[in-house]
């Protein structure tokens, strides 16, 4: 028998939050982001469940080709556009849209002579500071709409805050100025929402929207439960117990004897442990569902294993079903006890764990 642990990506979930996001975004066309193996779901699998989408966006060639490969015919985006002159003969091959954000980007353009226009995207930069033109940014605009075989498409930006609210800092109302004014002339189309913007900001326009994590069903905003906004979680990862064992008072539990048992109890070790995706800092109480009750993280994750306490679940035995995250635990709660946020557990899911798929 394999080891028990596996992950279950829900095709129908997926397909719900499409729609879910497809309803927040109106008229506006709906890039679904499915960069990093679409958040750890499987590209292959994304592109099915996607198919109504009306674009991919993603970052790297292989994914783009894997795309293709899989059957996929609408626009693919470059999310950081083409990284040598090379890579825009893939661009050409694969037909794909890109995201232009530095002069050296425009300049390799207008030295390519590609078989068909180009759709190109281009990326301001209004506050988050990473990449993307500022106050040249219209510049940019007129020579690359100067080169026969580029198509401006639109002209897009990143939001920093569109999640939360902090004084001070690049909040949305503050890069949308920013974009207004860098973007000075422009008529044609423009790209800004993520999840955060699509679901939490309904100021914030445009005529395309490129949700991620909201499609995979976790939370753009750390502390807003993600079923709030309708949304259903995609990834579930479950487990078995490997051995139960009775504890005294006083008896310590796992590397650096974290957790002390505080009364006799019971502990479960289920076959999950950071090796696997799970991280390794969540603390003493993170929540574990064992066999119809929740129950806490008790001493530290190590690479194979985690320990429960089992004192509110004395019925569950060597064999009993464990989920990680999923339906019964949120993955949005495992992250905020690790400190991070469900983007990340999502990406970090181990290739030794076996994903089977429903819906
Ligand atoms: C990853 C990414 C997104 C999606 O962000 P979510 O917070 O997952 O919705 C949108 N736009 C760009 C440019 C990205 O890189």
């Amino acid at each position: 028998m394999p080891r028990p642990i596996r992950a279950t990506i829900d095709l129908a979930a997926l397909r719900h939050n499409l729609a879910r996001a497809r309803a927040q975004a109106g008229a506006r066309k709906v890039w679904a982001v499915v960069k990093a193996n679409a958040y750890g779901h499987g590209l292959e699998r994304a592109v099915r469940a996607f198919a109504a989408a009306d674009g991919l966006a993603l970052l790297d060639l292989d994914e783009a080709q894997r795309a293709r490969d899989a059957g996929w015919r609408k626009p693919i985006l470059l999310l950081e556009g083409f990284f040598e002159p090379r890579d825009l003969d893939a661009v050409d091959a694969l037909e794909l849209s890109t995201v232009v954000h530095q002069n050296a980007q425009v300049e390799m353009l207008a030295a390519h002579r590609p078989r068909r226009a180009i759709d190109v995207y281009v990326k301001l930069d209004t506050g988050m500071r990473r990449l993307g033109f500022g106050s040249d940014a219209m510049q940019a605009v007129a020579r690359l709409q100067s080169l026969p075989h580029v198509r401006v498409a639109a002209l897009a930006t990143h939001l920093a805050n569109a999640d939360r609210t902090t004084p001070g800092m690049a909040d949305v109302a503050e890069q949308l100025r920013a974009f207004a004014a860098a973007a000075n002339g422009w008529r044609g189309a423009v790209s800004l929402a993520n999840s955060a913007a699509l679901f939490l900001r309904p100021e914030v326009g445009g005529d395309s929207v490129r949700p991620g994590i909201a499609l995979y069903g976790g939370t753009p905003r750390a502390g807003a439960p993600a079923a709030q906004l309708g949304l259903r979680p995609a990834m579930r990862l479950r487990s078995r117990l490997l051995e139960v064992r009775q504890l005294n008072r006083g008896d310590a539990v796992g590397y650096g004897s974290r957790w002390i048992a505080p009364r006799p109890t019971r502990i479960g070790v289920v076959a999950c442990g950071y090796a696997d995706g799970y991280p390794r800092v969540a603390p003493d109480g993170t929540p574990v569902w064992v066999d119809g009750q929740i129950v806490p993280l008790a001493g530290r994750v190590s690479m194979d294993m985690i320990t429960v306490d089992l004192a509110n679940a004395s019925h569950a035995q060597v064999g009993a079903e464990v989920e990680l995250w999923g339906e019964h635990v949120p993955i949005d709660d495992v992250a905020e006890r690790a400190g991070t946020v469900g983007y990340e557990l999502m990406c970090a899911l181990a290739r030794r764990v076996a994903v089977d798929e429903i819906g």
